[in-house]
């Protein structure tokens, strides 16, 4: 058996489109320009090109791309005040404030500092109680891809058993809630779980999400369940030649390769949704905060 491979890039294109296609109807209809504001402190250069590509992509889909760079000293109160800033302007439907920051910065007054409404990480402790409770909420980025490249796959996913490996604020346990709100049964996994081959096991639905290079090898599933593998992590390639290094993700993408039904490769998975989900998530904002209707497609 071959699994199918599931194409996030090309998902990501597709909901990149349907964003673009929102944002030109908010200004034809209402007059209204979504824009996204993206806060960098320090000046790590690979945050620093995945903000450029945000910006980018921001900018291909019609809305308004505000950049604010930041020293890596920069004082906790001058970001404050910069939040304050952004969440007071009525130009500015999302902010998103790159993590992590310098080690400085308190990251939840950071943060739970930004208007919940704008918050399009959907990390702010409102936003995580609303989800936690199905409640309308914004949903974080990276499992809002996952949940909607499993719902393309599945159709319904109620009733199939999701196994969650990983349970950071960020990842697994929103998507978890997600999971559970598309009434899954779902097991939430983590570095201290008992027998987590017994638990893999019995999964229809495996979503990685650790930070091991594949930790998960594929005879662990039975034949035939969907796998999100969210892990990125980076090992050397000797193959490649001397000093290089290539991406592999959590799970054993070779060896899945023969038991899954469906895989997410890394790259080109999970990764180019979570950039676009922000982008989603901006419309939703901007649609709310203009009593509109929530857009079809691309909300949780
Ligand atoms: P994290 O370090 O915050 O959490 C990792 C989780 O894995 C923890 O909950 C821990 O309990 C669990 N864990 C650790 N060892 C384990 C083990 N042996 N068995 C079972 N569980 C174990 O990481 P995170 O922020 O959730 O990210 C996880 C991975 O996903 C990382 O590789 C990160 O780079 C990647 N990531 C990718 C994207 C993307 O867009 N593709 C987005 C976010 C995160």
């Amino acid at each position: 058996m071959s699994a199918t491979l599931i194409d996030g890039k090309g998902f990501a294109a597709s909901v990149r489109e349907k964003v673009a296609t929102h944002v030109a109807r908010l200004k034809d209809e209402h007059g209204i320009t979504p824009g996204l504001a993206v806060v960098l402190v320090g000046e790590d250069p690979a945050r620093q090109v995945y903000v450029r590509n945000k910006g980018k992509q921001t900018v291909e889909v019609g809305m308004n791309s505000i950049e604010h760079k930041l020293n890596a000293d920069t004082p906790e109160d001058v970001l404050l005040d910069l939040i304050a800033t952004l969440n007071a302007d009525p130009e500015v439907h999302g902010i998103l404030v790159q993590l992590p920051f310098p080690g400085h910065l308190d990251e939840d007054l950071v943060i739970n500092s930004i208007d919940p409404a704008k918050d399009v990480d959907g990390f702010h402790f409102s936003n995580v109680g609303l989800l936690s409770t199905g409640q309308r909420s914004i949903v974080p980025c990276t499992p809002l891809g996952c949940l909607m490249m499993l719902r393309a796959h599945h159709g319904s996913l109620s009733g199939l058993d999701a196994v969650v490996i990983g349970r950071s604020n960020i990842v697994g346990k929103p998507m978890a809630n997600l999971l559970l709100g598309d009434s899954c049964t779902v097991t939430i996994a983590h570095s201290r779980t008992k027998d987590l081959t017994e638990v893999v096991r019995r999964a229809d639905i495996v979503v990685a999400a650790v930070g091991r290079p594949e930790m998960i090898p594929g005879d662990w599933i039975k034949p035939g369940p969907t796998v999100i593998d969210v892990g990125i992590n980076r090992i050397d390639a000797p193959e490649k030649g001397d000093g290089k290094t290539r991406l592999v993700g959590d799970c054993d993408f070779a060896r899945f390769s023969g038991f899954a039904g469906a895989i997410t490769p890394v790259s080109g998975g999970v990764g180019p949704m979570t950039i676009a989900c922000p982008l989603a998530n901006t419309v939703t904002a901007c649609r709310r905060a203009n009593g509109l209707a929530e857009p079809d497609g691309l909300t949780a």
